[in-house]
């Protein structure tokens, strides 16, 4: 072992304790009111599509983020899709989202009939440069009566998709001036960011629409699930609608209004959803800290620099990530297996979506960002419960 590679996992040795024999990258606690809650919903046997544990956990996901709406879903990827179709995603449209990205976002925009068009990143926030994007959209895109198409392909450019990565929120101010611009509604996948702010003003309430997710992995989970958040009162109402089967409600009639889909959250993976919800401030607390532990042992070290939330933001810290000064896939994957071996949860991050085969014929922008930060990014054990363990 190279003294990068000891430096690195003694450095997680010092945060994290021992293994015993294995810390994952990121696990669920449940200390609150878990059991209650479901318990409770068990016994008035509406543990389905049906019950107020839903409409309790929309509101509080509402009042949380400060949207004047949110909507509970199956998953985020659901959330995403459905958001798409609101924003106005048409089959055939092309949709900007990051390359560096869960594969769910482009998945989403594929649920939509819709092409993803994969654009760089910036290094400050690991999510789209919104000055590239302005800069890119100049070159390759034409403005008509029709909307924004790309002069290229001839197909229209229906929205942008910005991702807060790990839980750092994008450059909003940046990315909307851009958007405005060009007249391009804005839905962000705030997946990874329930808890994270940019100025203040929570992720996935700047666009026309957000999508959260409720993953076992993510901040909080409902076991899996989703949301979509809107200050629009017709669109809240129309995720509501198309969400739920597009049935009208009546005390016995079946009438549906539309081909839609049964995306909705049920009341038991709700019933978690409230408990958790409630722990949130105490879950960001604590890997606040567990982030601060992380910056300060990786300061001194060379070689590895540890990414800090951006200027005028507040990050949820969702996954601790760890940037290789010099970008190598080799470097990488040494101290990927050293701390793997070793018994700490590692990974890298996501390859980037134009490089898998069903986006490898998809439009994408120059990626010279999300090259360099594919080959530098390492996520590290990030569990709330961690903060203190090496003490
Ligand atoms: C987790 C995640 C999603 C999708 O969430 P699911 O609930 O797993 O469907 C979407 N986008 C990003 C960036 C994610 O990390």
């Amino acid at each position: 072992m190279d003294k990068i590679e000891q430096n690195f996992l003694h450095a997680l040795q010092t945060v994290l304790g021992q293994p015993n024999p294995f810390v994952p990258l990121h696990e669920p606690e449940f200390m609150g009111n878990e059991w209650e809650r479901v318990k409770d919903c068990l016994d008035s046997t509406f543990v389905s599509s049906i019950g107020k544990y839903v409409d309790h956990f929309e509101v509080m996901l509402a009042e949380y983020t400060g949207a004047k709406y949110a909507v509970a879903l199956v998953n985020g990827t659901a959330a995403l899709h459905i958001a798409l179709l609101l924003a106005g995603v048409k089959p055939g449209d092309e949709v900007l989202i990051p390359a560096l990205s869960f594969v769910a976002t482009a998945n989403a925009v594929s649920h939509c009939g819709a092409i993803p068009h994969f654009i760089d990143s910036e290094f400050e926030t690991l999510g789209i440069d919104p000055f590239a994007l302005n800069d890119y959209l100049n070159d390759f895109s034409l403005s008509s009566s029709e909307g924004l198409t790309n002069r290229f392909t001839g197909r229209r450019i229906a929205a942008v998709v910005p991702m807060h990565t790990y839980g750092h929120p994008v450059d909003m101010t940046s990315l909307l001036d851009v958007a405005n611009r060009y007249h391009l509604p804005v839905v962000e996948d705030a997946a990874e960011s329930l808890g994270s702010r940019y100025q203040g003003q929570h992720t996935g309430t700047f666009g026309r629409l957000g999508t959260l997710s409720f993953n076992g992995n993510k901040v909080i989970t409902t076991g899996g699930g989703g949301a979509i958040l809107t200050n629009d009162a017709e669109l809240a109402q129309q995720a509501k609608h198309l969400t739920t089967t597009a049935k009208h409600p009546h005390r016995w009639e079946f009438f549906h209004d539309a081909v839609a889909w049964n995306y909705r959250l049920p009341n038991l993976n709700a019933a978690l959803g409230c408990a958790q919800l409630e722990q949130l401030p105490d879950f960001l607390h604590r890997k606040r800290l567990l982030a601060q532990q992380y910056q300060e042992i990786y300061r001194e070290m060379e070689g590895i620099d540890f990414v800090v939330e951006p200027a005028n933001s507040q990050s949820n810290y969702w996954l601790n990530t760890l940037e290789l000064r010099q970008p190598s896939f080799e470097m990488r994957d040494r101290l990927l297996t050293a701390a793997n071996d070793a018994g700490y949860q590692c990974r890298p991050t996501w390859k980037l979506l134009h490089k898998l085969p069903m986006y490898a014929d998809c439009p994408h922008a120059p990626l010279p960002v999300a090259e360099q930060l594919e080959a530098s990014l390492i996520n590290v054990p990030s569990s709330a419960k961690l903060a203190g363990a090496g003490i």
